[in-house]
């Protein structure tokens, strides 16, 4: 397999000679990993919410309190290490699922879009393609006003929010940018449809979180008497560019219109396990027709191997059966599927005019020695990566960023230093 000079697959044969100057990879090679679920910040929460116990409701109460401390500087400074760790990992290509968008009063910066701005730099700069799903949030829940650090959320209505993507001017043309319901939680009925329609006259990714809690879904149907399935479908948000994420507590019949619409469903398994979500109905919705993509989410870990298993694993702790998804339909899931959700049809294969975004892992380590080729999904972790290569170009090469540098210690430095303004702030 060979790279031309554009950054795309050339040739997928098995070349005796390389061409002078080329990169050898060893080992096996996957297609770059796409992590179609993240909210970059959520990372500095990693390893210190686990005590006291509580629910989702009580972890989302730390979050905010790190929410409010962000600004743009700082969070361009914590994205760019956090993608890096995910270059790291084997992600080539990340969504974010971006709704932190205000000052922390809620007033706007001079550029409305200086966080989205921030983020769009920090994935340029640690080498990964970025999908930028701009989140309309508008409600603190369904009909109840935004409240405290939500206000950084909200752009007041639906025409706020489009005024505000319209005049998306990034500066790093290879952002993707789609558009994000936060939840029906968080966008009022009116919105959805204005929302929607922004990103199908583009053909643009639409992301939204659907049915994560149980409270969601009881509000929604108290309110609506709908499940949020059937309300996002009402109101045109459900499609073949519609990414659905979590999809954790759904009836018979959101399962078939998610499948019917063709739109995907994107798993975060570290995330729902670590936030007591529950398990989806992953294969079932497969078997009705929605593709299956992967996020890291919250960040608890960041690597594909992981969430690729954890999905399988769920299944199988759900059903009592194995091999629910075969190792090839994890893959699918973990790359081309992932991508294809974040806008980059065709991206996430090993084949000729894909990009060439790839993944080296060692067949040779504690992990991985012994396993067959086509099982490693199921065995290596994101150690086990030794060369991540993007557009054509190597990007990290054992377990260091070839741009950022030693990404653990400064990722230390930068989670620390906002834990403590953090404190200070809330003293
Ligand atoms: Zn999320």
């Amino acid at each position: 397999m060979t790279c031309a000079s554009d950054g795309t697959i050339s040739s997928t044969a098995q070349e005796d000679t390389p061409p002078p100057g080329a990169h050898r990879l060893s080992g096996l090679v996957f297609p770059g990993f796409a992590n179609a679920h993240s909210h970059a910040f959520h990372r500095a929460l990693r390893g210190r919410t686990h005590h006291g116990g509580g629910t989702f409701w009580t972890w989302r109460d730390t979050m905010y309190q790190l929410a409010g401390r962000l600004d743009p500087d700082g969070y361009y400074r914590l994205a760019r290490l956090v993608y890096a760790e995910m270059v790291l990992a084997g992600f080539t290509g990340v969504g974010e699922f971006h709704y932190l968008h205000h000052d922390r009063d809620g007033t706007r910066y001079a550029d409305p879009n200086a966080m989205g701005a921030a983020l769009a730099q920090a994935a340029v700069d640690a080498g990964i393609r970025l999908t930028l799903l701009d989140a309309c949030y508008l409600t603190g829940g369904i009909g109840t006003e935004l409240a405290g650090v939500q206000r950084r959320f909200g752009d007041g209505d639906a025409d706020g929010w489009l005024s505000r993507v319209d005049s998306w001017r990034s500066g790093t043309p290879s952002t993707v940018l789609g558009a994000a319901l936060h939840s029906v939680r968080a966008v009022p009925v009116e919105a959805i449809g204005p929302v929607a329609g922004w990103a199908a006259a583009r053909k643009a990714p639409l992301h939204v979180h659907l049915s994560e809690q149980p409270a969601e879904n009881a509000a929604c149907q108290e309110y609506y008497g709908r499940t949020p399935t059937e309300l996002l479908d009402e109101h045109g948000a459900l499609g073949e560019h519609t990414t659905a994420v979590h999809a954790t507590h759904l009836t018979t019949g959101d399962i078939g219109l998610l499948g019917d619409r063709h739109a995907t469903a994107c798993f975060c398994p570290s995330t729902e396990a670590d936030l007591a979500d529950g398990i989806g109905p992953a294969r079932e919705l497969r078997d009705a027709g929605a593709p299956l993509a992967l996020g890291t989410d919250q960040h608890a870990v960041i690597d594909p191997f992981t969430e690729a298993r954890a999905l399988e694993h769920g299944e199988r702790l759900r059903t009592g059966q194995r091999g629910r998804f075969s190792p090839a339909e994890l893959l699918a899931a973990a790359t081309e599927a992932g991508h294809a959700a974040l806008g980059r049809p065709g991206a996430g294969r090993l084949a000729v005019g894909a990009p060439a975004d790839l993944v080296a892992v060692d067949t040779d380590t504690v992990r991985t020695a012994g396993c067959a080729p086509e099982q490693v999904i199921l065995a290596a972790n994101s150690a086990d990566v030794h060369t991540v290569v993007v557009d054509g170009r190597v990007v990290a090469r054992e377990g260091r960023h070839e741009a950022v540098g030693e990404v653990g210690r400064q990722l230390a430095g930068q989670i620390e230093r906002l834990w403590r303004d953090s404190r200070e702030g809330h003293s």
